[in-house]
């Protein structure tokens, strides 16, 4: 059987194409379906900012994480005070980190500002460097003190003795995404140093959407997990950090308690 296209059919199909064409160089707005990973591939970190206007902070100049090298001593900052209680947790496997959601009541005070711990997390690998070195593995209490300020604590760990909350928790981590509610109580200093000596500087979130509204302080004082704790960790979080970010002319300061 002869195969015969009208010209109208031609055009129909050349216009539908440069429309497809014309589509995927526009951004969306809206972000909600949008899905990204730490990969270097489609949706990977080098194109959050340009998967959706929401995202577009992910390309600014004051991103997060950093190396943290050459410090300035600054005596002026602030104590960070800690007035944590012992809290129940919601633990969620959102796809990109393990999440502890806490109940409202535990607070962050720096200076004048009190802040409201919402979550804590954890990347495997760290996200901050201290003089090029990463470490296995960092935990980040994000704290809100309004929609423009949040103070987010840094931890790092080292391997050493084993962590005492990971021997209660770790075992019921969700694998996949989901939630566990835990309803007994954590003690979250457990995840602190002792002395709260910090690196400070401006930055983001490190996850879409980059937003750069966050005071970070990163802990001088790393705290121990045991080789295989860290390795269930690894093994969980699947390689869940940002690669590091430009400074960009930054200043990170060093306040030692
Ligand atoms: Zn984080």
């Amino acid at each position: 059987m002869e195969k015969w296209y009208p010209f109208w059919r031609i055009s129909v199909l050349s216009l539908v194409v440069s429309s497809c064409v014309y589509d995927s160089a526009v951004i969306p707005t809206d972000c909600t379906n949008i899905h990204w990973t730490y990969t270097m591939t489609a949706g990977g970190q080098d194109h959050w900012a340009d998967l959706c206007t929401g995202y577009n902070a992910c390309g600014g100049m004051s991103q997060s994480p950093v190396n943290i090298t050459g410090a300035v001593a600054q005596p002026n900052l602030s104590k960070l005070t800690f007035g944590y209680s012992t809290t129940a947790a919601e633990i969620e496997n959102n796809g990109h980190t393990i999440e502890f959601v806490c109940d409202p009541g535990n607070k962050l005070t720096i200076g004048g500002t009190q802040y409201e711990l919402l979550q804590f997390h954890y990347h495997a690998q760290s996200e901050h460097q201290v003089d090029g070195k990463k470490s296995p593995l960092e935990v980040h209490f994000v704290h809100k003190a309004t929609d423009s300020d949040f103070a987010v604590i840094g931890v790092l760990f080292e391997e050493g003795a084993s962590n005492s909350l990971f021997n209660q928790y770790l075992s019921r981590f969700p694998a996949e995404e989901g939630t566990y509610t835990d309803h007994s109580e954590i003690e979250l200093t457990e995840l602190l140093p002792l002395n709260k000596s910090y690196y400070h500087y401006s930055g983001s979130l490190t996850t879409p959407p980059c937003s750069e509204v966050v005071h970070w302080y990163v802990l001088k004082n790393k705290i121990t997990a045991s080789a295989s704790q860290l390795a269930q960790f690894q093994a969980l979080l699947k390689n869940n950090y940002r690669n590091i970010q430009n400074l960009n002319g930054r200043k990170i300061y060093s306040f030692d308690e």
